[in-house]
């Protein structure tokens, strides 16, 4: 089944053509990234498999003319890799929120779609962005059927005592304001493919996996189920991330508001968008960039770096002790897969209770599958490349299956 795995942002779409031939077995045909739509120039960075791809720029006006423009790429005579629109028999798109409507990906119908609008309230960033992405497939591919997989939907799991926040009860009953947890397609994947690499049965199993890049989470799996996670009402929650401030008291925000004289709007936008590394660092949100600062003795950079150990350590010690005792931690995405210095320093501060990596073998590990614990660590710890497009073309093709038999 040919699927078009669709991720858009709020001035950006990004896109992956898969052929599924099973669960397992399927073949990239190309991948993308429109950018800057709504500005005076964007572009659009096309790569099919097996040849040359293109980088192109010109005004993107809406996501409609972005979207026509991946399609176009996809039939192009010497970029393409499809002869016709046609041969596109599903579309699958991340969703950021799902809040608790969703408990796992569903196909799009009027229903999904006033759900996924009345979401955009707690998700004001992402799921506006969202709905564009599946109105403008709508308009240029009516007769195909589309998924929605939520970023949320792998965290319904969890127990009210891990959701609820201890504020007045008639917020939750009123606005929804509970922890819904986020990054939830890699988590699940990750631990899936973890307790595999690892020999563990999953149904029976404690697994930690920390998805560590712009925005980190850590999550707390038991026999398969998520129990707990960092992230909670939105995104925001949490551990320091590239450019959001993670956990903090909440009395700060009305502090500085007063002090700076800032509205909600504002404040909101200073949490997401100035804090975390590029906060704290004042120069940049990037790992690497924080990196290259510390080792020039930046004195902000290197309390970032000691931040980012820290928030993990504190998630990971009570994450072990919610489930008593764990079986396997797993590093992903962009900092958690390419940073060993990282997975090292988290994985000292748990020598106490027997955990010990290969520093060989975590040195050298980059984006691939690894085992990165010695035989006689009482704990397994991995590194394993997360991949979300492809639990969504997953997702997409059961979905799509099911309704046409
Ligand atoms: P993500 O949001 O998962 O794409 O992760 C982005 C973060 O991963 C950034 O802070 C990058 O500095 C970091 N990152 C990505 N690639 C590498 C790499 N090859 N080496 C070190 N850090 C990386």
């Amino acid at each position: 089944m040919i699927i078009l795995v669709i991720n858009c942002g709020s001035s950006s779409v990004k896109y992956q053509l898969l052929d599924m031939k099973s669960d397992d077995v399927y073949d990239i045909l190309a991948k993308g990234l429109v950018e800057k739509i709504g500005l005076p120039e964007g572009t659009i960075k096309h790569k099919p498999a097996g040849k040359e791809g293109f980088v192109r720029d010109l005004p993107i006006p809406d996501h409609k003319i972005g979207m026509k423009l991946v399609l176009d790429a996809l039939v192009d005579p010497v970029y393409g890799v499809l002869k016709s629109f046609d041969d596109i028999e599903a579309v699958g798109h991340r969703i950021v929120q799902g809040a608790d409507f969703f408990s796992g990906s569903a196909l799009v119908d009027d229903d999904v779609l006033e759900k996924i609008g009345i979401c955009c309230d707690f998700a004001p960033l992402h799921n506006p962005a969202h709905l564009l992405g599946i109105h403008a497939v709508s308009a240029v591919l009516p007769d195909v059927p589309q998924v929605v997989t939520f970023d949320t939907a792998f965290h319904q799991t969890m127990e009210p005592y891990a959701y609820m926040y201890a504020l007045p009860y008639e917020y939750y009953e009123k606005y929804h304001v509970r922890r819904y947890g986020a990054h939830g397609t890699s988590h699940q994947y990750v631990s899936q493919r973890g307790a595999k690499l690892a020999g563990l049965d999953l149904e029976h199993s404690k697994i930690i996996t920390c998805h560590i890049g712009n925005g980190s989470s850590v999550t707390a799996i038991k026999d398969g189920k998520c129990i707990d996670t960092s992230m909670g009402f939105t995104p925001l929650e949490g551990m320091i991330m590239g450019t959001r401030c993670g956990i903090i008291d909440a009395n700060i925000v009305p502090y500085i508001m007063k002090k700076e004289n800032l509205t909600p709007d504002q404040m909101t936008d200073i949490m997401n968008k100035k804090s975390g590394f590029l906060g704290l660092s004042g120069v940049s949100s990037d790992a690497r960039d924080m990196d290259a600062l510390a080792k020039q003795g930046d004195r902000k950079a290197k309390i970032v770096l000691k931040k980012l150990t820290f928030d993990i350590v504190k998630l990971v010690g009570g994450y072990i002790a919610e489930m008593n005792g764990v079986d396997l931690i797993i590093f992903t995405a962009g900092i958690g897969e390419n940073n060993p210095h990282l997975r090292r320093r988290v994985c000292e501060q748990l020598a106490y209770m027997g955990v010990k990596i290969d520093t060989e073998v975590n040195e050298k590990a980059r984006g691939a599958e690894t085992i990165l614990s010695t035989p006689d660590s009482t704990v397994k710890v991995a590194l394993i490349p997360t991949d979300e497009e492809l639990v969504i073309a997953r997702d997409t093709m059961r979905i799509v299956s099911t309704i046409e038999e």
